[in-house]
């Protein structure tokens, strides 16, 4: 019956779930109209029991019908169990495990409790590690490669000087989850150490739920048992005080022990205001890295990597338009290529620009922010170091009226505005000004490779 309510266990909350959670139930005795199921912490009890206690009650019920109930007790069921669970949970096998009589069962090992236990992932404690997110399908480029290699030396090194904590920091969808789950990946691949992962919310939440079954010791004595703890996105803690203080002590509990802090978040910790001071300094006394927003260059590899992972065929035009379109973070792109790739597989169509155009068209229509007039002008101004005034000034020396022109071109290529209406924005000149630039430019480009780049480089940034 067991085994049966384990494969449908494991079907309807997924392999990930049930290996962290339920692979660790044990049977015991049923008595009258009630079974008894074993976990080894109190912990994993109370958590199974508030999760999936209804669903394992009706499981059970539509197995036995003469079943209505299931108890959940802590125990440790058989030695090797015992072995694979880390905590010092008590054996307090209640009075129904003596079999009273003959007619009781003895406890059965569940089949699948026989398998090795993930051992170095915490995941009683935490948050299972994502597979997905390794070093090996981490694209590192320049915005991020200083932060990847602070994480590969935490993940070789653990808890080495000047790498505790490791603080990394940067926007949305950068990669800060992605090499937290990188370094946990690897330790657990070198079978060193005992890793624990989890949100700050996740943190908050263990922590106040511990609060309430009175079991705030063993979630303490939980997180300082592990070697490497990692906290992702601590910017949720700022205003929930007694977190952020249940934090600061577990911090320096695990510091104070030499163990591994790695934290992210999406400020800096001197910029983290809302955090206490102590924890701020305290956060910013180990390696801070920052992971910068993405290049052109990086979306380009990154779009690369997924494409050629997928298997999929994607030409690099389309590459290069989405990497031109989407420049908001990694996740935005990595979901419009998702998408792409699924239209191509489940159509069977190649993949082509046109097709992008369609299957994306609302991500690109968000995306497509119009470029203004006066945009353009402040960015060309600033590239070539003159007053943004003087965009409409009197001026001709050369290295004013040059830029003026630049800004005009690109106003004509990548605004609908009409001639006349540029040259209004441009201290009210003529369009046959306007005219006179746009060939000047295009003239000047093709003579001069230097010139051309720096207009193309202005029109990339003004169109992502
Ligand atoms: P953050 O935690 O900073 O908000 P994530 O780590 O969740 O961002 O990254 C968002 C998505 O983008 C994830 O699917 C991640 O795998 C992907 N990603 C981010 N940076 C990279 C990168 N440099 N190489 C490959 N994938 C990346
Ligand atoms: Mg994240």
């Amino acid at each position: 019956h067991w085994s049966r309510i384990c494969e449908r266990l494991k079907a309807e909350v997924g392999e990930v779930e049930y290996r962290t959670w339920l692979r660790q139930i044990t049977v015991g005795p049923v008595e009258e109209d009630e079974i008894t199921l074993y976990l080894p912490t109190r912990f994993l009890r109370d958590w199974v029991r508030g999760q999936y206690g209804d669903r394992l009650g009706t499981l059970w019920n539509a197995e036995v019908p003469a079943i209505r109930r299931v108890e959940l007790q802590v125990a440790r069921p058989t030695a090797d169990a015992a072995q694979a669970a880390p905590e010092e949970a008590p054996a307090t096998p209640s009075a129904r495990t003596a079999p009273s009589g003959k007619s009781a069962p003895r406890p059965a090992v569940a089949p699948v409790a026989e398998e090795p236990r993930p051992a170095e992932v915490r995941t009683d404690l935490a948050a299972p590690l994502d597979q997905r997110f390794t070093f090996d399908t981490f694209v590192v480029g320049k915005p991020n490669e200083f932060a990847y290699a602070c994480a590969r030396r935490v993940a070789e090194q653990p808890s080495s000087p000047g790498f505790n904590p490791l603080f990394l920091y940067g926007g949305v969808g950068l990669g800060k989850t992605h090499l937290m789950h990188s370094i946990g990946a690897e330790l657990v691949r070198e079978g060193r150490v005992s890793v624990a992962y989890m949100s700050a919310e996740k943190f908050m939440y263990r922590f106040i739920a511990a609060i309430r079954s009175q079991s705030t010791m063993e979630f303490k004595e939980q997180l300082r048992s592990v070697d490497v703890l990692m906290i992702d996105d601590l910017q949720f803690l700022i205003g929930k005080d007694n977190t952020q203080e249940e934090f600061f002590h577990t911090f320096n509990a695990l510091v104070d022990a030499g163990r591994q802090i790695v934290v992210s978040a999406d400020k800096s910790p001197s910029d983290l205001s809302g955090l206490e001071d102590r924890l701020r300094t305290r956060l910013g006394c180990g390696m801070v890295a920052d992971i910068h927003a993405t290049t052109f260059e990086l979306r380009i590899s990154i779009l690369e990597a997924k494409a050629t992972a997928s298997g999929v065929v994607v030409p690099a035009k389309v590459l290069e338009f989405l990497a031109h379109k989407i420049t908001s973070n990694v996740r935005e792109l990595e979901g419009a290529l998702n998408r792409l790739i699924a239209h191509a597989n489940l159509f069977g169509r190649p993949v082509t620009l046109e097709a992008t155009q369609d299957v994306l068209h609302d991500i690109l229509k968000a995306h497509d922010r119009r470029v203004t007039i006066e945009e353009i002008q402040r960015k060309v101004a600033e590239h070539w170091n003159i007053r943004l005034t003087d965009m409409s000034s009197a001026r001709r020396a050369r290295a004013v009226a040059r830029p003026r022109q630049v800004a005009m071109y690109l106003a004509k290529q990548l605004t609908s505005r009409s001639l006349p209406e540029i040259g209004r924005k441009f201290g009210n000149r003529d369009h046959t000004t306007v005219i006179h630039a746009v060939s000047r430019v295009t003239g000047l480009m093709a003579e001069d490779p230097a010139f051309a780049e720096d207009v193309e480089l202005l029109r990339r940034m003004l169109e992502s």
